[in-house]
């Protein structure tokens, strides 16, 4: 069946109630019949719940309507969108091992790779973006696994996920695609060769600014390792969570939909602005990797990127003038949120790391919400203006 009848129609089973929406299962622990049935299921001989860290009937409800997006084989889910990265090297890596990374990756993925994997003795080299054919030469005998994101995180770059694939089939590498900016609606990296893919479901899965969340989805022999790693650690999601974001998958195609609508009528807007010294998003064809964005996407996703004339006094001014759009750490809410990346989130790098990862000192991040354009658009211009 197709995208959005998978969204709303795949369920767990009904109780006997024969309720209409899936109800929430908020219960630590299950029972079982006799000491057999416990056995049983303790050997894994049956399929069945005995503890929510381990498994849950909500959390696996949000798991297999992932796995459905994403085309993937199994699947677990997580607190946080980080706990599902941590715990995906955690279970797979050994110490020894190497990573080729882009360079562009979350903030605290990034962490991950630089303070805390070498603790271990996991190292990490990085590629940028723009230089996909360089990866080849970063790998290494010890290298086990290649990291990306698609669309990146503040720059908006696009990486080509179909190059990354064949290089990792050739090397025998494990691809993982955080798929975070794209939505399992946008994008689907298993097409590409990905063997697994990462979801932040705090962004634009729940789409409503209100829980944490992630999933680790793809081949069913990785999803074992980290399922075992995983119901031993402890960073399973809560059953809240997980009913709240299955319910928001329901909706996720025609929210995302109307996002990228949005997203590319201020891209537009803003390419016409004097005071705009450039836009990027991955659907105007100004942008540098428009060709691949249109072949492994299916819309722009809902962030856009543009500087500012007058580098970073220009930027915080922007913010300061801004009235609608709120100012906040998130992004893939209702609400549009506006960021300037040089004052704030990448302020500790120099000048010149951040322009490795494509931050100009005037650069400003949107993350498109749902509320009119029109008041959008507005609210951008008056801003543009009260910033001189
Ligand atoms: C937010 C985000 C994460 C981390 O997710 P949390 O749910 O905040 O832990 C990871 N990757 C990307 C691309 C993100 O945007």
């Amino acid at each position: 069946m197709n995208f959005e009848t998978e969204a709303i129609r795949t369920q767990i089973d009904r109780t006997d109630f024969q309720e209409h929406s899936s109800p929430l299962y908020l219960t630590s622990s299950f029972v079982f019949e006799d000491a057999e049935d416990m056995r049983a299921s303790f050997s894994e001989e049956k399929q069945r719940n005995i503890y929510s860290r381990f498994t849950n009937p909500n959390t696996s409800e949000f798991v297999e309507k992932i796995c459905k997006m994403e085309e993937a084989e199994a699947g677990y889910a997580f607190a946080t969108g980080m706990s599902a990265v941590f715990s995906t090297f955690a279970a797979l890596l050994d110490s020894g091992d190497h990573i080729v990374s882009a360079r562009s990756v979350f903030g605290s993925t990034h962490t991950l790779f630089t303070k805390f994997l070498p603790k271990w003795n996991i190292t990490t080299s990085y590629f940028k973006i723009d230089e996909v054919d360089t990866v080849e030469s970063l790998i290494t005998p010890n290298t086990k696994v290649i990291y990306a994101e698609s669309p990146t995180n503040p720059g908006v770059d696009i990486l080509d996920l179909e190059k990354l694939g064949a290089i990792a089939k050739k090397h025998d590498l494990i691809l993982i695609i955080d798929n975070c900016f794209a939505t399992p609606y946008l994008q689907n990296p298993i097409k590409f060769g990905a063997d697994l893919v990462i979801h932040s479901a705090t962004k634009l899965i729940d789409g409503q600014g209100r829980v944490l969340g992630g999933v680790t989805v793809g081949k069913a022999d990785l999803i074992r390792e980290i399922y075992l790693f995983s119901r031993n650690t402890g960073p399973a999601l809560s059953p809240f969570n997980a009913w709240v974001l299955s319910k928001s998958l329901e909706t996720l195609a025609i929210r995302v939909d109307r996002h990228c609508e949005n997203a590319l009528k201020v891209a537009e807007f803003l390419e016409t602005h004097e005071q705009v010294n450039w836009v990027k998003y991955p659907f105007l064809k100004s942008h540098p990797q428009y060709e691949i964005a249109k072949k492994q996407m299916k819309l722009g996703g809902n962030i856009v990127s543009f500087e500012v004339k007058g580098g970073i006094d220009a930027g915080r001014k922007f913010l300061n003038a801004i009235k609608l759009c709120s100012l906040s750490a998130n992004l893939g809410d209702t609400r549009t949120i506006v960021t300037h990346p040089a004052s704030t989130t990448h302020s500790k790098l120099s000048v010149e790391d951040r322009e490795q990862v494509g931050i100009t000192d005037g650069m400003v991040r949107i993350s498109l919400g749902l509320e009119s354009v029109e008041d959008l658009v507005a609210d951008l211009k008056q801003a543009l203006i009260n910033e001189r």
